[in-house]
């Protein structure tokens, strides 16, 4: 059943709260009413941040014999962004409401317009708006743009005035000073892709790792982009997480790689648990100054179709420009043709943020029951009862097991500690004696625990316990001595390989 988009905006505004509730995303610095697009990640949201880090860096560095990882600075050296084209090209055109003074991307006001169009019916008019719009984008043509801004008679939310400024560019790097004397400070800038750290890198690991062309190098690392809007929860930031991949080719055959590459990656999110109808590619209408083909794979976000991931055949630009400005030869030489040539690129970039925004909104489920209560004078009455629970592939899910003794007494909590100790050193495991059984089970729902381990009177004689399986609710009694084996065997990242 698909949902209107009021339902969908619901859903998205309970999964926010869930997550802010529930110890996965709190706002930046809240008491202080926060920090616009920033965002920390609590207690179950860096255990699940960490493993779709972790499980994206197994498929891509320990999967391929051909790929390897690398950490690199966030700073760089200031020429490197003049050499990437960021210093002069990594802008979004935006518009002022002189009322309000409040700033907008202008593309983002058109996909508004376009969405409204859209929830009255009109599919046509809507992307007529959109084709014209990225066709004046990529002619940079500012002034049609305005007229298009007018003649859809698009207002500020705040001043409800149509009384814009001219659209201008506006650079989305951050910048600070290194060095101690201010005058003797130079600017640099917090970097708005990790891509450059790979760059510079290109020949050092290629020695080092002796690595033959095609080979790949990746990373995962903290960007920064000064987003003139914040919206969409962690869906955009001004401080991100990427894992990208840099594939070094032979030129000519990067069409041939770009392909493979695309077919992999939206493997990986299937495997992850996207059903295949909430996911598309969408094709790069107005390239990147650096690429010759580019495409983005879209999820279906509770506010639509929205990219999680860029691949970009990124051809010699970066490396070209790095030898040209640093005038340090950047070419591969490559025995099998006996030539030297500079290494084109193809690129794959997925935001960990967008992956855990992705992975939360894909498996925030509510299962709604019927229960029949029978109350005293014997007559019975219908209660809908609604179980929340987050659906998780069980090895991105932030606690593997919890385990519980059914009573606080009776050597029972000795008994669970020791279930623990077998468990603990190879699963993130919680101990949980408070509250009724029931509630410990809600507990684990909300935050997605696979399985719930219950050590009651029996273990202590049969040494055998029952685990409760979070999507079905079922209960099975298992020895105690096969509980090791059931959970590795379930939380393996080896699951999600099988699928690849
Ligand atoms: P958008 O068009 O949404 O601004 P982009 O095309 O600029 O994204 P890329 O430069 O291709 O994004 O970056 C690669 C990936 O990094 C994106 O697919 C996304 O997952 C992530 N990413 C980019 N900007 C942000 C951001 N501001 N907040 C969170 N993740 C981001």
């Amino acid at each position: 059943m698909s949902l209107t988009p009021s339902e969908d905006r619901n859903v998205f505004l309970k999964i926010i709260s869930h997550a802010k509730e529930y110890g996965f995303v709190f706002p930046s610095s809240e008491i202080y009413d926060g920090l616009a697009a920033v965002y920390d990640y609590g207690e179950y949201g860096v255990e699940l941040k960490n493993n779709i880090k972790q499980l994206w860096w197994k498929t891509m560095v320990h999967l391929n014999e051909n790929i390897v990882g690398l950490d690199a600075a966030i700073f760089m050296h200031p020429l490197t962004w003049k050499a990437s084209g960021h210093i002069d090209g990594f802008s979004d055109p935006m518009i002022d409401n002189k009322d309000s003074k409040k700033r907008y991307r202008v593309d983002h006001l058109l996909e508004a317009k376009a969405d409204e169009l859209i929830e009255a019916g009109k599919n046509t008019d809507a992307e007529i708006l959109l084709q014209t719009m990225n066709q004046l984008l990529a002619k940079e043509d500012f002034v049609t743009l305005k007229t298009l801004l007018e003649t859809e008679k698009i207002v500020c939310q705040v001043s409800k005035t149509a009384n814009w400024t001219e659209i201008r560019q506006f650079n989305l790097m951050f910048s600070t000073e290194v060095g101690a004397v201010a005058e003797e400070a130079n600017k640099i800038y917090l970097r708005p892709e990790t891509a450059q750290g790979i760059f510079v890198n290109f020949l050092n690991v290629q020695k080092s790792g002796r690595m033959k062309i095609p080979f790949g190098i990746a990373q995962i690392g903290k960007a920064f982009r000064n987003e003139i809007v914040a919206r969409q929860f962690i869906f955009r930031m001004r401080e991100f997480e990427q894992m990208e991949m840099q594939f070094f080719v032979r030129p000519g055959t990067e069409m041939e790689w770009y392909n493979k590459w695309k077919e992999t990656r939206i493997k990986w999110h299937k495997a992850l648990g996207f059903p295949s109808n909430k996911l598309k590619f969408h094709d790069h209408e107005k390239l990147a100054h650096y690429a010759n083909a580019a495409v983005d794979i879209e999820y279906e976000f509770p506010f639509g179709f929205k990219e999680i991931e860029g691949i970009h055949s990124r051809t010699d630009f970066d490396l070209k420009n790095h030898q040209a400005l640093s005038g340090k030869k950047q070419q591969y030489f490559d025995p099998e043709i006996n030539q030297n040539y500079i290494p084109y690129v193809v690129e794959t970039s997925v935001g960990a943020d967008r992956t855990f925004l992705a992975v939360m909104c894909n498996s925030y489920q509510e299962e709604t029951t019927q229960q029949v209560i029978k109350a005293e004078d014997g007559t019975e009455k219908s209660e809908t009862k609604t179980r929340i629970f987050l659906k998780l592939h069980p090895c991105l899910a932030p606690i593997k097991v919890a385990i519980f003794p059914l009573v606080k007494k009776d050597g029972l909590p000795e008994k669970a500690k020791e279930i623990m100790e077998l468990l603990k050193y190879d699963f993130n495991v919680i101990y949980e004696e408070r509250d009724s059984v029931g509630k410990r089970y809600t507990r684990q729902d909300l935050i997605g625990t696979p399985f719930c381990v219950t050590v009651d009177y029996e273990t202590l004689t049969d040494q055998a316990v029952t685990i409760r399986d979070r999507d079905t609710t079922e209960q099975k009694r298992v020895p105690i001595s096969s509980l090791y084996s059931l959970i590795s065997d379930a939380v393996s990242f080896k699951r999600i390989f099988e699928q690849l």
